[in-house]
């Protein structure tokens, strides 16, 4: 079970959730857990978990929180968490965040902060379909934005193949971005009232966000992952 910070990033699907929950693993050694990659593992595994999924990712639907839950529960007792975890993609709905206090609370612990990172929807369907990524390293591309230095290459491992999410799709962006407002935007809310919310403008470059993620993050990381202090409330990539 995690016993350092644990940190969630909200936002729409394209907001760069991957991305950056990657640079914070990289720099600051918090395991990214992220329920999509879990809920396409469990797909592809063909598990009875995965095969129920399969029906509502291919609709751009959430899945249901059961399922959601059950899959995230297996992979928190890993031994592998103790530096904490940054959860890229859940939760989704406000019984997901509830369970996940629950659970944390079992362990006398907190969140440390929600991220909500803050897009145009205007612009995510352009982000979105244009994504791919190293299908040997995972490493993430985009036509237009972040190509391979080398085109074909991977710049990270020099893999040569790369893929595509079946749910990428531009006609499936619209559903996702809309079970997003529906279901997982009221949760700036739940996070802002506990005082854990930090809202960071996620239009800015790539390298400017992952610098104030950064802030976020040693700031749980020093305090570990106990409650962030009221008196600094307000500032901007701080609670507000
Ligand atoms: P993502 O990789 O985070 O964009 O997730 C891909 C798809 O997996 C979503 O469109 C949902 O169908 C499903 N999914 C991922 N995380 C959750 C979650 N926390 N709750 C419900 N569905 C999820």
């Amino acid at each position: 079970m995690v016993t350092g910070p644990v940190l969630i990033l909200l936002g729409p699907p394209g907001a760069g959730k991957g991305t950056q929950a990657r640079l914070l693993h990289e720099r600051y050694g918090l395991v990214q857990l992220s329920t999509g990659e879990l809920l396409r593992a469990a797909v592809a595994a063909g598990t009875e978990a995965g095969q129920k999924a399969k029906v509502a990712m291919e609709a751009g639907a959430l899945v249901s929180d059961e399922i959601v839950l059950a899959i995230l529960a297996d992979r928190l007792v890993g031994p592998d968490l103790g530096q904490g975890i940054i959860l890229d993609g859940f939760p989704r709905t406000a019984a997901q965040a509830r369970a996940l206090d629950a659970l944390l609370e079992t362990r006398g612990r907190r969140i440390a902060a929600a991220i909500s990172l803050e897009v145009d929807d205007s612009a995510m369907v352009e982000r979105i379909s244009g994504r791919s990524a190293c299908a040997a390293c995972g490493e993430g591309y985009h036509d237009s934005f972040k190509p391979p230095r080398k085109p074909g290459v991977c710049d990270s491992c020099g893999g040569t193949a790369f893929m595509r999410r079946a749910d990428d799709r531009a006609a499936l962006v619209t559903s996702r971005l809309t079970a997003y407002h529906s279901e997982t935007e009221p949760l700036i809310g739940y996070y802002r009232e506990r005082e854990v919310l930090h809202a960071v403008d996620a239009m800015a470059e790539i390298a400017a966000i992952a610098g104030a993620l950064g802030q976020i993050a040693q700031d749980a990381i020093a305090r570990g992952g106990k409650e962030w202090p009221a008196a600094k409330a307000g500032l901007t990539g701080e609670p507000n």
